[in-house]
C-alpha cells in the first residue's frame, strides 16, 4: 500500500490509481525529437498509468530494474511534475467544478528508462515497463489546495547534484489542471487517493548513479531522492 502524508497535519492517503499525463509542455516536446517517432503537439491529452507499487518518497533510491543480473535500461532519466490529489470520488466533473474534487498538490519525479520507452514507441507497443517500475515515481508532502493560491502558476524545476537542469512554471502546461480532472473523470471515473503526474517541462538528463535528484515547486516543496 502506498500512502502520501499530507503536509501540517497528521493525516495520510492512500494512492489509488495513478495517472500521468504525457507531453504536456511544449518545449519538452521539442526535446523529444528522436528519428523515426512521431513527435507532435498533442490535441487531446497523452495519458498513460502507473501501478501504485511505483509510488515511493522522500530519501528513496531510485533504481533501474536487474533481471538475470543485467540492468533492464542504460538512460535512467528525470521528469519533474506537479502532482494533483484527487480528494473525492467523482465522474464526468465539469471543467468548472473540478476544484471542488482536489484535495492538493503534490512535487513528483516520473523516472523513466528512456531508451526502453523510445523502443516500445517505434514498436507501437505499451511502454508500462519504461515508466512504472518500483522507485520510479517519488512523491512528496500533499499541501492542500487552499494553502496554493494558484496552482496553474507556480515555478517548477529540478536539480541534479545542486546544478538546475529543469526550470519552468506550470502555466506553461498545455493542457490545464481542471481540464484534466475533467477529461479523466469522464473516461475513468476519478477516486480519493488517485493521483494525477501532469508532465514533466524541458530538461530531462541521463542520470548516473550516485546522483542526488531534487524536485521543487513553489508554495509546495521539495522531494529529494539518489540514484542507485
Ligand atoms: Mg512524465
Amino acid at each position: 500500500m502506498s500512502e502520501l502524508k499530507i503536509k501540517n497535519s497528521g493525516d495520510t492517503i492512500e494512492v489509488k490509481s495513478v495517472y500521468c499525463v504525457g507531453k504536456n509542455y511544449i518545449d519538452h516536446i521539442n526535446e523529444m525529437n528522436v528519428p523515426g517517432i512521431a513527435n507532435e503537439v498533442p490535441d487531446i491529452p497523452v495519458i498513460f498509468l502507473k501501478p501504485s507499487s511505483a509510488i515511493c518518497g522522500e530519501g528513496t533510491i531510485v533504481y533501474v530494474p536487474v533481471i538475470n543480473g543485467k540492468k533492464i535500461s542504460a538512460n535512467l532519466q528525470n521528469e519533474v511534475e506537479l502532482v494533483i490529489v484527487i480528494g473525492k470520488d467523482a465522474e464526468n466533473i465539469q471543467e468548472k467544478n473540478a476544484n471542488d474534487y482536489i484535495l492538493g498538490y503534490a512535487v513528483g519525479i516520473d523516472f523513466t528508462l528512456r531508451d526502453l520507452q523510445n523502443e516500445m514507441k517505434k514498436k507501437g507497443k505499451p511502454w508500462a515497463v519504461a515508466k512504472g517500475f518500483k522507485t520510479s515515481s517519488p512523491v512528496s508532502e500533499v499541501v492542500r489546495k487552499e494553502e496554493i493560491e494558484n496552482a496553474e502558476s507556480l515555478d517548477i524545476s529540478l536539480k541534479i547534484n545542486s546544478e538546475t537542469k529543469q526550470s519552468a512554471n506550470t502555466s506553461q502546461m498545455i493542457f490545464k489542471i481542471s481540464f484534466i480532472v475533467h477529461y479523466l473523470s469522464c473516461i475513468f471515473g476519478l477516486k480519493r487517493g488517485d493521483i494525477i503526474f501532469t508532465g514533466t517541462p524541458a530538461g530531462i538528463t541521463k542520470l548516473n548513479a550516485g546522483d542526488k535528484v531534487s524536485g521543487e515547486i513553489q508554495n509546495i516543496g521539495k522531494i529529494n531522492v539518489s540514484i542507485g
